[in-house]
């Protein structure tokens, strides 16, 4: 199985990292993109993306988490890291105030998070720290967090 390209349609968002595509092109493609506001419709991209079947993974509201997370993704890609999507889904989950073991830092004063090990560890554990969502097929991501998939909380562990 071959790893696809990193897609963040957002204008804007990945400007100025290396390696991220702005357009799916086929099912081995993995999109990123934020959630859409309140009452907004949501991006057509995500759309186009699952049409062509490409994993859609719901990155952070926030502007300077969902940058960091795209920046880690274009790593990861670059790689060759397997299951790329669960990697990210539980990623954004930590992110989102769910279990992280400790793998995120914060200690940027914009907020920017950091990893606290090596990102192909952080890939491993991350991927070993995915479950499936409740809510949703194909999502997932870690205990108390937001899926990477919906966007709906996932259930404390058992
Ligand atoms: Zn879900």
């Amino acid at each position: 199985m071959t790893t696809g390209r990193v897609v963040v349609p957002e204008p804007g968002l990945a400007a100025g990292i290396p390696g991220l595509a702005t357009e799916a092109e086929g099912p081995e493609d993995v999109v990123l993109m934020r959630p859409a506001e309140p009452g907004s419709r949501p991006p057509a991209a995500g759309a186009v993306g699952r049409a062509l079947g490409a994993a859609v993974v719901l990155l952070p509201a926030d502007r300077v988490h969902a940058r960091w997370v795209a920046a880690v993704a274009a790593v990861w890609a670059a790689t060759g890291t397997p299951d790329l999507t669960r990697s990210l889904q539980s990623l954004v989950s930590m992110l989102s105030g769910g279990d992280s073991g400790a793998l995120i830092r914060r200690p940027e004063p914009d907020g920017t998070p950091a990893a606290a090990l090596p990102l192909p560890l952080l890939a491993r554990l991350t991927l070993r720290a995915w479950l499936p969502c409740p809510h949703c097929s194909g999502g997932g991501g870690v205990p108390r967090g937001a899926c990477g998939g919906c966007g709906r909380t996932m259930e404390a562990a058992a």
